[in-house]
């Protein structure tokens, strides 16, 4: 396998940094690495989490105040600044987390996208008037600032799911202190100094959004602090099981958006064509590493063969390797330890009676010995097993039959997450069903698309395991607010609701 050396790639990251305007903050504690050769770029400094808070808490009190389409403008700057160095942020984007060129273009993209979505929403956070039952009153509702968001993300989505929190947070009223995943501190480093730079330019305070490098012990000083109003994580479920009862017990809120099992049904009248290109970018696109991966195929059992063989030829085509190279679909996993995970649940399949029809082997190289290139897997198996229940973060797509459509969407909903879902079907009574209470469980149900690349105009996130949390479109911006219920009497009059009386 071709692939660049350690040196170009330091040379590259230092580049794209620079034409950003930023530099590397070379210090202890912090190792960035490149999954692209699995060694280290640089070693760099951790955050302080007290001052950083601190100085966050402080730009609240200003920032609150601020009208919400004033702090429109500096999400405004922004995303002109992200359309400016799409590229370099890219570049940066597969260095760290391997990315393909195209994949990671199009994180950038779901960034600007988001801080159009914020403008518009900085003139649009409204709130309700109610039909007050006394006379002479008004009863409404206001939206209010929360304060400090502390943003906890994750190495796949290492930047875009920071602008969902971000852009909506900021013009919100709150501010942001982001604690970026260890995996990925160069993107985070270029994202925090383009934001700090459109602060200046718009006169925001600067510290309206602060980056707190570090691993999950200043993540944890975060979750535990009192002056975070909200602790919106994104990670796995063992993450989202730490976080989630150490905001509640100091009242905090928190938003969870973890691990997901994604499952498509793929019933007799599906196209083929339509449904195996669906899968395929679904289950082996970003290597298998995003939240939204398909996991769980679920195929009726007269097209299962047909299905299956036509995926076993696409996977064995698939171009792995250098994930800047032209051609290259499938990059590397994050890290050494993410492939020793995939293999031993590769085993522990076929201990559980399954049949590994495509892939599953490595191509490590012995130049590279810590850098993970896999082949994603298709495995057949008996039944919904223990692995099939839990999310590998690799890419493994387990296939599973059904013969009736109550039996798929039984198998679909037995798993303790539930983020994204799909149907493959031409039947319209199916596709409903699918997406009817009695149907999907999850977050996000579709019909005759794969279970990923969300846009950023619907509300995102999952159910059960996946930890309830919305980000991004829709209505998501009221997770970061508070909200007033105000009556207002302008009568002469004091009257007391349910008709009561007194005095
Ligand atoms: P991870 O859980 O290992 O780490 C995520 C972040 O949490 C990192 O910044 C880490 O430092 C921090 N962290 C870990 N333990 C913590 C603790 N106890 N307190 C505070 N912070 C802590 O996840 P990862 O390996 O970076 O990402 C992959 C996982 O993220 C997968 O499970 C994937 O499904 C999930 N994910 C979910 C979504 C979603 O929107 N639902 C999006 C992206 C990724």
């Amino acid at each position: 396998m071709n692939l660049p050396s350690t040196e170009t790639l330091r040379q590259r990251a230092r580049a794209a940094l620079a034409t950003v305007g930023a530099t590397v903050p070379e210090g202890t504690g912090l190792t960035a690495r490149t999954p692209i050769t699995g060694e280290s770029l640089f070693e760099l400094g951790t955050g302080d989490a007290e001052a950083t808070i601190a100085a966050a808490e402080g730009a609240f009190r200003t920032w609150r105040s601020t009208p919400a389409p004033a702090r429109g403008e500096l999400v405004r700057r922004l995303g002109d600044l992200l359309r400016e160095h799409k590229s370099q942020l890219a570049e940066l984007i597969t260095i760290e987390a391997g990315k393909i060129e195209s994949e990671a273009l199009g994180e950038v993209q779901e960034m600007i996208d988001i801080c159009d979505f914020a403008v518009g929403l900085s003139r649009q956070l409204y709130g309700r008037t109610i039909a007050s039952e006394r006379p002479g009153h008004r009863l409404a509702e206001t939206w209010h600032p929360l304060g400090v968001v502390g943003v906890i993300s994750a190495f796949n989505f290492p930047a875009a799911v920071w602008s969902w929190n971000t852009a909506v947070a900021l013009v919100c009223g709150d501010t942001v202190v982001w604690k970026p995943s260890e995996a990925t501190p160069l993107i985070s480093i270029a994202a925090a100094h383009l934001l700090d730079r459109a602060a200046r330019e718009t006169g925001a305070p600067r510290e309206v959004h602060r980056l707190l490098l570090g691993d999950r012990a200043i993540g944890e000083q975060l979750v535990d602090d009192p002056r975070v109003a909200l602790v919106s994580a994104t990670g796995s479920t063992r993450m989202g099981r730490e976080v989630g009862p150490r905001v509640a017990a100091r009242f905090g809120r928190s938003l969870l958006e973890l691990g997901g099992n994604n499952a498509s049904i793929v019933a007799p009248s599906a196209d083929l064509d339509l449904a195996l290109q669906g899968i395929v970018f679904a289950a082996a696109g970003t290597a298998g590493q995003r939240c939204t991966t398909l996991r769980r195929l679920i195929v009726h059992r007269d097209i299962a063969e047909e299905l299956t063989e036509r995926l076993v030829a696409a996977y064995r085509k698939l171009p792995i390797g250098d994930p800047f190279a032209e051609g290259t679909l499938v990059g590397p996993l994050i890290s050494a330890t993410a492939a020793e995970t995939m293999r031993d649940a590769l085993r522990q399949a076929e201990a559980e009676g399954g049949e590994i029809l495509a892939g599953g082997g490595s191509r490590l190289t012995e130049q590279t010995p810590d850098a993970a290139y896999v082949e994603p897997a298709v495995v057949r198996m008996p039944a919904q097993t223990q692995v099939v229940r839990e999310e590998t973060f690799a890419p493994i797509l387990y296939v599973l039959t059904y013969d009736s459509f109550d039996e798929a969407i039984a198998l679909h909903n037995a798993v303790p997450q539930g983020l994204s879902s799909s149907v493959f079907t031409r039947d319209q009574g199916e596709a409903e069903r699918f997406l009817a209470a009695e149907g999907s469980d999850c977050g996000i149900a579709n019909v005759n698309i794969g279970t990923s690349g969300a846009e950023i105009g619907g509300a995102f996130g999952g159910e059960k395991e996946t930890g309830g949390g919305r980000e991004s479109g829709s209505d998501a911006w009221r997770a970061y607010m508070r909200r007033a219920t105000n009556t207002v009497n302008y009568s002469t009059q004091l009257t007391l609701a349910q008709n009561v009386s007194f005095l």
